[in-house]
């Protein structure tokens, strides 16, 4: 506030900058990492009329409203989805999504990134489902010399189509692991079918040496995540925000240090939750449960990995130390190697003793 006596206004207090935090990005979606103006471009390279909602939304920075508490406002979401997805054709857009994703990351100062792709969706443009799953890891594979960043993927598979789908993908993932696959999960729908349907898919990605980390706790209440426990076999879970409705899950997830994928602004951008300080994060977090933030889909939920990081400290009074404890903890729950966590984990230290 001025001061009424003519004397100086004080200085906005002096804060660490978020974006110079190492941490690690575990819960980021292939075409949902689109930059705005990319898919903007493409779909003009195409021709691709794209519905009205989306391009207000991508020209003004503002997350389209979605309701997908509800299963039309899911259906909304998944058409606007689709229609970005439709933008990406060639290989070079698929080299050009991944480019862009890894260096967002690197600003957001994302030292390890694993994006998570479902390869059907893109298999009928580039010539079936084993080309196109090459193209990506071809991509991350290039993404990774020219950018510097550690970088994985996830082959999630769809909860909307058969289980049978997803045993097929979990074969093909396993194959591939030696490529750079570090993770099976299941996204799309949470209300849709049950997570033991796809029990099997999960059993062969596990004994295959994946990582099971399936979305549950979003759109769904404490229960998806207690499936997603017994029935999946989950060490990490995408989201999994609603377990703060079950102290007992809490419970159980602190002590078996399974990691909850949390995206602050997805929940409110979908309705999850109203507003930001809605997000029981402090739930969560005080009930030691470890938490990797995530940005979801921000082409659509309008913030990248730093804008997690800082709804933390706005909105639930993340100390610097605390939020140095988040980024520790995104790092521990990644798959990277020994020596890239030690790297970042130390980074950490620096960034939080390094005066603001
Ligand atoms: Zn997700």
């Amino acid at each position: 506030m001025l001061s009424s006596s003519g004397g100086h206004p004080p200085n906005p207090p002096r804060v660490r900058d978020l974006s110079a935090l190492p941490k690690a990005h575990l819960h980021l979606h292939f075409t949902g990492s689109m930059r705005p103006t990319t898919v903007l471009e493409l779909a003009d390279k195409y021709g691709v009329r794209l519905p009205e909602s989306l391009t207000d939304a991508l020209t003004s920075g503002e997350p389209p409203r979605l309701r997908a508490t509800d299963e039309r406002g899911w259906f909304r979401f998944q058409r606007l989805y689709d229609a970005a997805r439709s933008c990406v054709r060639e290989p070079e857009d698929i080299q050009r999504l991944v480019r862009e994703a890894a260096e967002e990351d690197l600003r957001d100062g994302s030292g390890w990134l694993e994006i998570q792709v479902d390869p059907t969706s893109y298999a009928p443009r580039l010539g079936g489902l084993i080309p196109a799953l090459e193209i990506i890891l071809d991509a991350v594979d290039t993404a990774r010399r020219d950018t510097g960043i550690g970088m994985r993927v996830l082959v999630a598979a769809n909860r909307m189509k058969h289980p049978l789908d997803a045993r097929t993908l979990a074969r093909l993932a396993v194959r591939y692991a030696d490529r750079g696959i570090v993770g099976f999960g299941l996204s799309n729908d949470e209300r849709r079918g049950m997570a033991r349907d796809f029990d099997r898919a999960f059993a062969i990605a596990r004994e295959g040496g994946l990582l099971s980390a399936p979305h549950g706790g979003e759109l769904t209440g404490p229960a998806s995540v207690r499936d997603c426990l017994d029935d999946l076999e989950a060490d990490r879970i995408g989201h999994g925000v609603r377990a703060a409705e079950d102290p007992r899950l809490l419970q159980r997830l602190a002590d078996r240090q399974v990691t909850c994928e949390v995206c602050p602004a997805s929940n409110v951008a979908l309705g999850v939750y109203d507003k930001p300080e809605d997000v029981p994060l402090r739930t969560l977090f005080d009930a030691g449960v470890p938490l990797a933030l995530g940005a979801d889909d921000p082409l659509l939920f309008g913030s990248r990995l730093t804008a997690q990081y800082e709804l933390a400290r706005h909105h639930h009074a993340f100390t610097d130390g605390e939020l140095a404890e988040l980024a520790r903890q995104s790092v521990r729950a990644s798959t990277a190697p020994a020596s890239v966590k030690s790297d970042l984990l130390s980074g950490v230290d620096t960034w939080l003793t390094t005066p603001a």
